[in-house]
């Protein structure tokens, strides 16, 4: 006979979203049980890296995971150098003129995934629920994009595809990063070299390349030299040589929010609740941005109110109702502008670029937004 678990909340997902919101409430003393799926394909790693921000690292400190990565798993980026698609059209940003320790922080996707898993293990109020029957007043929903409870919950979140793959692979260079990471935004391309200090310390790099489908899948299916080749075209060599060190993987891109973010006895996180392009890196941040919100809001309920009230999930719903929506809409306006090929366009956002660069409270602003949204 199976017995049914009365946790105070149930969180049902398998990505760091779910892991650290798990983490977080069980600091809080609630108990939690945890549903997860096995990893699809435990053969094939996770070759992405997450660019997070300082609000993001701070979470994981008070989790007691930032400090259990090992040393190589997580690269300090003190510059940021974004490139238009003409001569000179750039815009530089350093943590030094910030007034930052860094700028971000690279971190390897996998191992952050294998750390929360090792938390878990050791969280007091955790129980990994297996497929054991659930009754929790409360229910934390960090499915990922393609959330089935969501859509069992009646929650629409129609999901706007880019037509476009991110290919995501590790590279080593023949120089050092020096802790700078690099970004070209192009039509119809934008291709983001992350600094890592693996495979190979002070010279590997994450690489993010979103393009149209069909091109991506050229990319996916040309052999290394041919890949090497379009990527020297690519960056111009203004990171050295570069050679791909490992397999490629390539990731569907789009747009998505749902229409409603919690409901009586329900909430959602991360990914399940909103997607943006990862052209600024921001996805993993909103989630755990959405874990610190949905954790404070918890903890200053009144004591006569219940975990599942919606009243009180609309708190959650209204701080993250902004945020979520100005990076959603950042990362496309700027995706839009940049694919868009009209030669009148692409003059003025390279002098856009230019402009930003020479203005520096615009761009304190414009650092400061990526740094702590
Ligand atoms: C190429 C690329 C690069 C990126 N780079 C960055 C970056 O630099 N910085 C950044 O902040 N973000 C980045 N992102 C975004 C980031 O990957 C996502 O925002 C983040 O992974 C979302 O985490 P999540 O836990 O909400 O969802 P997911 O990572 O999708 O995890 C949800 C998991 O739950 C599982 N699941 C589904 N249903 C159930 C169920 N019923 N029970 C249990 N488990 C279930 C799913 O299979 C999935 O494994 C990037 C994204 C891409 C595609």
């Amino acid at each position: 006979m199976t017995t049914t678990l009365r946790p105070d909340v149930c969180v049902r997902g398998s990505g760091a979203v779910a892991a650290c919101l798990a983490l977080a409430l069980s600091r809080q003393a609630l108990a939690v049980a945890l549903q997860e799926d096995p990893p699809a394909d435990p053969g094939r790693p996770d070759v992405r890296a997450y660019a997070l921000n300082a609000a993001s690292v701070a979470l994981l400190r008070e989790l007691k995971t930032w400090d259990a990565l090992p040393a190589d798993a997580v690269t300090a980026v003190y510059e940021m150098r974004v490139a238009g698609d003409a001569d000179g059209a750039a815009l530089d940003f350093s943590a030094w003129r910030q007034g930052v320790e860094a700028l971000a922080w690279i971190v390897d996707a996998a191992e952050l995934q294998r750390v929360l898993g090792a938390a878990l293990g050791f969280a007091p109020h955790v129980q990994r629920a297996g497929d054991a029957p659930v009754d929790a007043p409360l229910l934390a929903l960090a499915e990922g994009k393609h959330s089935a409870t969501r859509a069992q919950l009646g929650v629409a979140m129609p999901l706007q595809p880019y037509g476009q793959l991110a290919v995501a692979a590790r590279l080593v260079a023949d120089a050092d990063h020096g802790g700078v990471a690099r970004q070209w935004f192009r039509a119809p391309d934008v291709l983001a070299l992350l600094p890592l200090d693996r495979p190979e310390p002070r010279r590997s790099y994450a690489l993010v390349w979103s393009l149209p489908q069909a091109q991506a899948q050229v990319l996916l299916d040309a052999d290394p030299a041919a890949f090497e080749q379009a990527l020297a075209e690519a960056t111009g060599g203004a990171a050295g040589e570069l050679r791909l060190a490992g397999e490629r993987a390539g990731w569907p891109l789009l747009y998505a929010r749902a229409e409603a973010v919690c409901g009586a006895g329900w909430v959602l996180l991360g990914d399940a609740a909103h997607v943006v392009h990862p052209l600024a890196g921001q996805g993993l941040n909103l989630g755990l941005a959405d874990v610190r919100a949905l954790t404070e809001v918890l903890a200053a309920r009144e004591p006569w109110r219940a975990l599942g009230d919606e009243r009180l999930l609309q708190r959650y719903a209204r701080r993250r109702a902004l945020p979520t929506l100005a990076m959603g809409q950042l990362t496309d306006g700027l995706l839009s502008l940049f694919a868009h090929p009209s030669p009148m366009v692409r003059e003025l956002r390279n002098r856009g670029l230019g402009l930003v660069d020479s203005l520096p409270p615009l761009k304190r602003l414009l650092a400061s937004f990526a740094i702590d949204a």
